[in-house]
């Protein structure tokens, strides 16, 4: 029995439990995938036993993904370092190794529609907030020229000063601008691809109530909010005529390579999962 789970504090809004294990029982696989709420005091010996308790590994969520990458020291990949945040752990034999595929999960999510746009010159990400980080890895590696960012508090951004030289360092190309927030009629103009990463539009929190005039009608407009799954952004640039794409693909997406490192198959994201999360 090959087990892995999900670590965070609470946990119980978790929908990883469903999605791996949907893929367990579809792969016929002899594994198990809990969702574990571990104490803040705990989480140092939750992560050191994995080994001993026989765990292939975990998922992290939060507020846990930057204390495991520090607990973890240097044992994590390139995008985890970057980022200076882990949502997958691995163990292989006595190491246990850091992952981060959140921005694999954008990409994938996102990537068939990158493909149709005419270019993809500029985009604009809204939100400077932790998952905001694993957008702008992901836009560098889809090839996009200038991202334009922009976030309600400012300052965070001079906070983000080290992170985001080290996410842009690496580019291939890429350059960063920060905008002030509100300052959509220029962040907009000639822009490829909106991304909000805001927890704005969420159920139970106001609607990101933003002029969309300045954005051209072929700009791809997405939102990491998946609940509802079509938020007041993704409604309101659809009806103007923009190419739109909701949030949950990113997080089935992100869960794949964790599954694949533990239970040996890499999984497929397909419409009758998304039914599936749905209806759950
Ligand atoms: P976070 O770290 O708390 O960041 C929240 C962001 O929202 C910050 O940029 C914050 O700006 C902004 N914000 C909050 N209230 C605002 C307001 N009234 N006006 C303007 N901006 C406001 O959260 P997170 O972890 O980045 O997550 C953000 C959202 O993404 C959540 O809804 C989460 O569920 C979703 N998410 C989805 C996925 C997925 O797989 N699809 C993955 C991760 C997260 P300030 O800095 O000014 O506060």
């Amino acid at each position: 029995m090959i087990r892995a789970g999900v670590i965070g504090h609470p946990i119980a809004h978790s929908l990883s439990p469903k999605l791996h294990n949907y893929w367990l029982k579809k792969y016929n696989i002899e594994g198990e995938y809990i969702a574990y709420d571990v104490a803040p005091e705990d989480l140092r010996s939750w992560i050191k036993s994995m080994p001993e308790k026989g765990f292939a590994g975990c998922n992290v969520t939060i507020p846990y993904k930057e204390e495991v990458f520090s607990l973890l020291g240097g044992n994590v990949d390139g995008i985890a370092l970057r980022l200076g945040a882990v949502n997958t752990v691995v163990v292989e034999g006595s190491r246990i190794i850091g992952l981060n595929t959140d921005a694999y999960g954008f990409t994938q999510n996102i990537a068939p529609y990158i493909k149709r746009l005419e270019k993809k010159e500029k985009a604009v990400v809204l939100g400077a907030g932790g998952a905001a980080n694993a957008v702008w890895e992901s836009l560098i590696s889809l090839g996009f020229k200038e991202v334009a960012l922009t976030n309600r508090t400012h300052e965070k951004f001079k906070d983000k000063e080290p992170l985001l030289k080290s996410i842009f360092a690496k580019n291939q190309g890429t350059t960063h601008q920060i905008y002030e927030w509100l300052d959509f009629d220029s962040m907009f103009k000639d822009a490829d691809l909106l991304v909000n990463t805001t927890s704005l539009g969420m159920a139970g929190k106001e609607p990101l109530d933003i002029s969309l005039d300045a954005l051209p009608k072929t700009a791809l407009v997405t939102d990491i909010v998946y609940r509802p799954l079509m938020t007041p952004l993704l409604v309101a640039a659809k009806a103007r005529g923009n190419p739109v794409v909701d949030g949950l693909g990113m997080l089935l997406h992100q869960a794949a390579p964790g599954f694949k490192a533990w239970f040996g198959v890499m999984p497929e994201v397909t419409s009758e999962l998304r039914q599936f999360i749905l209806a759950s």
